[in-house]
């Protein structure tokens, strides 16, 4: 039977002589695996088709399994993605993280989230940032959502909490002995992981935030994987070696001249920006 479909590059892997299997995220028909033979030939008119990340319209036959590319055209082949260190570095632990914790009901969900999220990475967006919102998403739809707003161990609401992954999220600080490995979180975090939880991908504006907020997001969505989610993503290894080599480098000697800003003392100027836009 041959299909037609909308989909995302999420995994491409060689496959025997010059071929290639690419796993696409469809909005549809949630993961398919086709093959596109002669996909690493150089004169190949499919191997753009094959990439990792590139948006595109693919024509397949399937009977069993997988199936075999027919035909098909670019949409978006998001080159940017592919050049320096960020956009693959980002990209590929996104697609693989999809990959891997995704159920194919949330495809649809999860395939407009994913093409928002390498479409903010190739515009420039804050990939620290990009990344942990697009992560809220990927964990909400593998079912795994943390409570932010209640006390999981009392129930009670608007009292300062610190964020407990085995606990369930959010743990006031009566109930904090019940975990004492709880990560102390700051007023921007808290207010990022809410926003990133109801919020569409597609609505990220651009935002400021500043180093220690966006390293505290990082560790509460990390560890909140890591506890509920046990992946063991290849990319990540590679992703929080690259982070942690930006932590090394102060915010004033990493960015260019053009992006230095006045750092604020107080927490009372924290992180702004604009979310939805
Ligand atoms: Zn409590």
């Amino acid at each position: 039977m041959l299909y037609r479909v909308e989909g995302l590059v999420i995994r491409s892997t060689d496959y025997g002589e010059g071929n290639k299997i690419v796993t696409l995220l469809t909005p549809d028909f949630g993961k398919q695996g086709i093959v596109v033979r002669g996909a690493k030939k150089l004169k190949s008119r499919y191997g753009a088709l094959a990439q990792l990340f590139t948006y595109g319209d693919y024509s397949y036959y399937k009977g069993g399994t997988l199936g075999t590319l027919n035909s098909g055209e670019i949409i978006r082949s998001y080159q940017e993605l592919r050049q320096g260190l960020d956009g693959p570095a980002y990209a590929a632990y996104a697609a693989e993280l999809t990959d891997r914790a995704m159920d194919d009901e949330a495809a649809a969900y999860l395939f407009h989230q994913l093409l928002a999220f390498q479409t903010a990475l190739a515009e420039g967006k804050d990939p620290q940032i990009v990344v942990c919102a697009y992560e809220m998403k990927v964990i909400a739809a593998a079912g795994y959502e943390p409570n932010l707003d209640e006390c999981a161990g009392c129930g009670r609401s608007n009292v300062p909490f610190r964020f407990s992954p085995p606990a369930g999220g959010a743990l006031c600080h009566s109930c904090a002995y019940r975990d004492p490995g709880a990560l102390e979180l700051g007023d921007g975090a808290w207010r990022l992981l809410r926003i990133f939880a109801g919020m569409d991908m597609r609505r990220l504006g651009n935002i400021s935030v500043k180093e220690n907020t966006k390293k505290q997001l990082r560790l509460a969505l990390r560890r909140w994987m890591d506890t509920h989610m046990g992946l063991n993503l290849k990319s990540r290894g590679f992703l929080d070696q690259l982070e942690k080599y930006g932590e090394m480098l102060s915010p004033d000697i990493a960015a260019p001249p053009s992006r230095i800003k006045p750092q604020p003392d107080s927490d009372a100027a924290d992180d702004s920006g604009e979310i939805s836009g």
